[in-house]
């Protein structure tokens, strides 16, 4: 593998397997193990609370155990909790996980993928301290206070204010979509701080602590049923001013650090399960008895392809200090390969896919189709990714804004 070497990279898999195998059990491939345990095929999740705080708890407990072991931040410096080794590997040590019976990251995804890189690159070296290492080792869930009723693709648009008063600022305003907001311990808040500048240099970018007065967390209700996300009112919401993410008004600068982190986080497929998805829709087509059918082989056959393509992508980009616009290829590949995957199942399934004949791996897979299209959204759509490569890779000429200021 690319990056490191291939001596550092057998004794860095061989000591990871030794601690997965000393600590977790195999996943039996969903092939041998059809029929059992629950057939849920979370995508966004949204469990019943109790349950929602119980898989909390078991996925905190699992990320402390993987960051005591030193496996919990691999390409982080030393100062801040890190192991100091190459960023290549937190990507092989993910994917070697995904091989075992271990809880889930999504709770934390936010905090390391979106937080985390807003502090490394922007923050004061108190900030630096304070929350980098609670955030990769599990103690901290974050969520991510950016889009707004009318600031989504147009992010920039955000209208909540932040306004001087005494040692921090005062926060007033609404966001919406905020995923995990109802369980999160603190926030990235993008916030006005000057609205008579330009709207793309009067944003600043704070730490939140959400567990305080006048932050009101409303659950939204998606197509699936369940609600993954959340309504967040800030009223009068005070915030340190050390808890600002670099200086203020150069808020645009730090969401851009979180938005190309996130892309390449989502297309990673690191909120997912992707191994056990495969093996999922590889289970399905034998269970259904179509190991022999062309169309059913061909559909697999280009999953996997866009799997491999995808992990070789994701290789590349945890090698570079900023993924730039390979996160935005990455978001692409991994919202089109969600809909394959999801499509493949239901043209297989039939009637089977449409009403709970009470068949164990049939019905579930409703679930993930009704909440495959929300990735083609979250962390900027679909359109707005390939306007980034056309404008910023192509250079085609830029898009008419609607916009003056
Ligand atoms: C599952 C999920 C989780 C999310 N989690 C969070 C979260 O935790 N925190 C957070 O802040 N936000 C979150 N979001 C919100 C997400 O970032 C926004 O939905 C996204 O940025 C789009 O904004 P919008 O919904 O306002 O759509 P709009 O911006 O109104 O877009 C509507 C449609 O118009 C298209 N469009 C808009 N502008 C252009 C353009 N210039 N060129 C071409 N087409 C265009 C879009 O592609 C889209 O199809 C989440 C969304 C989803 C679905």
């Amino acid at each position: 593998m690319s990056g490191v070497a291939p001596d550092e990279l057998a004794e860095f898999t061989q000591r990871a397997r030794q601690f997965l195998d000393a600590n977790a059990k195999r996943l039996v491939t969903e092939f041998a193990a059809w029929g059992q345990g629950p057939d849920r095929i979370p995508l966004l999740e949204h469990a019943d609370p109790e349950i929602e705080k119980q898989e909390l708890t078991e996925s905190r407990q699992w990320r402390q155990r993987v960051f005591d072991s030193g496996f919990g931040w691999l390409g982080g410096p030393v100062t801040y909790g890190g192991a100091g080794l190459s960023p290549v590997l937190d990507e092989v040590y993910r994917v070697l996980e995904t091989e075992y019976d271990v809880p889930g990251r999504a709770f934390f995804g936010i905090a390391r993928n979106m937080l985390a890189p807003a502090i490394l690159d922007h923050g004061s070296e108190s900030l630096k301290r304070k929350y980098l290492r609670p955030l990769f080792r599990g103690d901290l869930v974050a969520c991510q206070l950016f889009s707004e009723p009318g600031a989504g693709s147009d992010l920039a648009g955000a209208r909540t204010t932040a306004r001087r008063e005494g040692d921090g600022w005062l926060v007033n305003g609404q966001k919406v979509w905020t995923s995990y907001a109802h369980v999160a311990q603190v926030g990235e808040l993008l916030a006005r701080t000057d609205a008579s500048a330009p709207k793309h240099h009067g944003l600043t970018m704070f730490v939140l602590d959400m567990d305080q007065p006048g932050i009101d967390v409303r659950p939204l209700r998606q197509m699936t049923g369940g609600a993954h996300f959340n309504e967040v009112f800030l009223d009068n919401v005070y915030v340190p001013d050390e808890n600002r993410i670099g200086e203020p008004g150069i808020g645009w600068q730090v969401a851009r650090t979180t938005l190309t982190s996130e892309r390449g986080s989502v297309g990673s497929g690191e909120s997912t399960l992707s191994a056990p998805l495969i093996q999922r829709l590889d289970g399905l087509i034998s269970y259904l008895g179509k190991q022999d059918d062309p169309s059913a082989r061909r559909a697999l056959a280009e999953v996997l392809v866009a799997d491999r393509t995808m992990r070789l992508l994701n290789e590349q980009s945890e090698l570079r200090d900023h993924p730039g616009p390979l996160g935005s290829v990455a978001k692409l590949l991994f919202s089109r390969q969600l809909e394959r995957v999801a499509n493949t199942a239901a043209e297989l399934l039939g009637d089977e896919f449409l009403a709970d004949s009470g068949e164990w791996g049939t019905f579930a897979w409703t679930d993930f189709l009704l909440s495959a299209p929300g990735l083609r959204f979250a962390g900027g759509t679909d359109e707005i990714m390939l306007n980034i490569l056309a404008e910023g890779v192509l250079g085609l000429p830029r898009e008419p804004r609607g916009d003056t200021r």
